[in-house]
């Protein structure tokens, strides 16, 4: 077993994957650009704006960017066309949703190519985003007729009153993503949306927005009408707004700052939102873990993606009596991933997106080990292989001073704490206002399970990182606490897009005085049929 201080900064740097022979140029032609730039509502006067690879830093794509203006534009186009959608049977619909789930998987490369440009992740963590949305698009492709269903509820009055609750949809939902899965996010949550017979008016950002258009693109060619979902760019805090200012429901996925922003503007409107935000997740290795899988899956949780993953793992709590074996594992693990910015398969992890993401990386690792931490793995910015890369690090001896301690870094570092007992694992892993994701290892599933009902987190993972409470597209997905409101996934990740519509039709009697009864009796009459009620069994 390799000593932990063989791998410490220094000795163990990263290797690098082999490069593809494609450029990024080459994988993303002038011409795809410009056809794809038509599928933004921009027609007033602002600045386009050129995005940067973050692989090489080279020019990709001037895009045009919209104003408050084009935004109420895209709103008035998706309203004319959302009541046509909504007459159509949620079997329909939905039909949409299972030929974009063929159509992504056949044509994948393109949207790996263009994912991978975007954002420098690895095309691993860019086949992420196809594996997600071809889920969730299989989900509620199958699943929307059985959630949207009407359906029988017990009357006031049993025989006398026939009720039926029913689902509407919203109408047009204003849906904000971020750029770090930008397929994913962009889409997952819009499936349902369109599912349950709303148009979209979808702002991603600017950085990866061509990943956006490209998903709508096919979504259109798969049968969803091209005005029912609306694209627009901009600045965040200027479309941003805009989005959530004419929208009758918003989706957000972002920052918490910003998150707060959007669900006060929601509230000063009267329409509801859902937040998925940001987090500091924790991980507990139990002192009866498989270390080896632990490790395995420790480098899954804390560097896919380069760690800007939304439920990737920032804090690592360890048994302190399995922490040296565990440590050794897990730094050796990470010492040996290959950085790549190939557009090809092969390399272990990518680039981060912008220089303000390599900016708070680095500065939350320096600023550590400045105040006292330690590197176990990585540590330091690997410019010769491309402008935005960071080791994946590992930092032991972190303090609550530090920033790396409680703030969301969003990059590939992570956080070991040991500790002796549960108790203390699970208060320490619930000491943040955070509450996105976990993940619990144990040979014990039993334990494990129970160990994860005590934490403050949406999703809980037992064995894995992330991959099987996000996969579990039945189920909900969100944050408790500074992590959001609302979920995605499940029956609240479409729910959520509709309004409930009570139906009650009353035959034979009213809920009133009527057939000669005087308001006594009446009042005696509905007294004994309670009683009457409630001895039944009746709900
Ligand atoms: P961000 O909040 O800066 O931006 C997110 C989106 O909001 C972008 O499209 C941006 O242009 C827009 N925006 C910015 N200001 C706005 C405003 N005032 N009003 C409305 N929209 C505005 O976040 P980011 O840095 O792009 O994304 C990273 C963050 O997102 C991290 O905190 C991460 O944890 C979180 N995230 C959460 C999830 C989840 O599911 N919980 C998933 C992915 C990312």
């Amino acid at each position: 077993m390799t000593d932990i201080s063989a791998v410490s900064r220094g000795t163990g740097r990263n290797p690098v994957a082999p490069g593809a022979g494609r450029t990024v140029a080459a994988a993303v032609p002038k011409s795809l650009v410009a056809r794809l730039a038509r599928g933004v509502t921009a027609g007033g006067d602002a600045e386009p704006v050129t995005t940067l690879a973050p692989l090489t830093g080279e020019p990709l794509a001037e895009l045009p960017q919209s104003t408050p203006e084009d935004v109420a534009g895209a709103y008035r186009a998706a309203r004319l066309a959302q009541p046509a959608w909504a007459a159509l049977p949620v079997r329909r619909r939905a039909e949409v949703l299972l030929r974009f789930h063929d159509l992504l998987l056949k044509r994948q490369d393109e949207v790996l190519d263009l994912i991978q440009a975007e954002t420098g992740k690895a095309r691993l963590h860019a086949f992420e985003e196809v594996l997600a949305t071809a889920m969730a698009a299989r989900h509620y492709g199958r699943s929307a007729v059985g959630y949207l269903k009407d359906r029988r509820r017990g009357g006031a009055v049993p025989v006398f009153t026939h009720t039926v609750e029913g689902r509407r949809p919203k109408g047009v939902i204003g849906h904000i993503s971020p750029w770090n899965y930008p397929l994913e996010l962009s889409v997952s949550d819009a499936l349902p949306a369109f599912a349950a017979g709303n148009a979209v008016v979808n702002k991603p950002d600017t950085q990866t927005a061509l990943t956006a258009l490209w998903a709508r693109e096919l979504l259109i060619e798969a049968g969803l009408p091209a005005e029912l979902w609306q694209v627009v760019l901009g600045d965040g805090p200027v479309v941003g707004p805009a989005v959530v200012e004419h929208a009758d429901y918003v989706s957000f996925t972002g920052s918490t700052r910003t998150g707060r922003d959007v669900a006060q503007r929601a509230a000063a409107r009267l329409v509801g939102a859902s937040l998925e935000l940001g987090g500091k997740n924790a991980m507990l290795v139990l002192a009866d873990a498989d270390l080896d899988k632990a490790a395995e899956g420790a480098v899954r949780a804390c560097f896919s993606s380069a760690g800007q993953l939304c439920i990737s793992i920032e804090r690592l709590f360890v048994h302190r009596s399995v922490a040296d074996a565990f440590l050794a594992r897990f730094a050796e693990r990470t010492a040996a991933l290959r950085l790549g910015g190939g557009l090809a398969y092969g390399a272990d992890m990518g680039s981060l997106v912008s220089g303000r993401q390599l900016e708070t990386v680095t500065r939350h690792v320096e600023e550590a080990v400045k105040a006292g931490a330690t590197v176990l793995a990585g540590g330091q910015a690997r410019p010769e292989i491309g402008p935005l890369f960071f080791e994946p690090t590992i930092l032991d001896g972190v303090t609550p001073e530090m920033a790396v301690c409680s703030e969301e870094t969003f990059g590939p570092v992570v956080s070991i704490y040991r500790f002796d007992t549960e108790e203390e694992a699970v208060t320490a892993a619930n000491a943040t206002p955070y509450g996105l994701n976990s993940s619990v290892w144990t040979r014990d599933l039993r334990r494990g399970r129970a160990i994860a009902a005590r934490l403050r987190t949406g999703t809980v993972n037992v064995n894995e990182a992330y991959a099987a409470a996000y996969g579990s597209v039945a189920s909900p997905m969100g944050g408790m606490g500074d992590s959001g409101l609302g979920r995605r996934h499940g029956a609240e990740g479409i729910l959520r897009f509709t309004e409930a519509q009570t139906i009650a039709s009353q035959r034979v009697m009213p809920i009133a005085p009527a057939f000669g009864l005087d308001d006594e009796k009446f009042a005696a009459l509905f007294t004994k049929s309670l009683r009457i009620m409630k001895a039944l069994g009746l709900k």
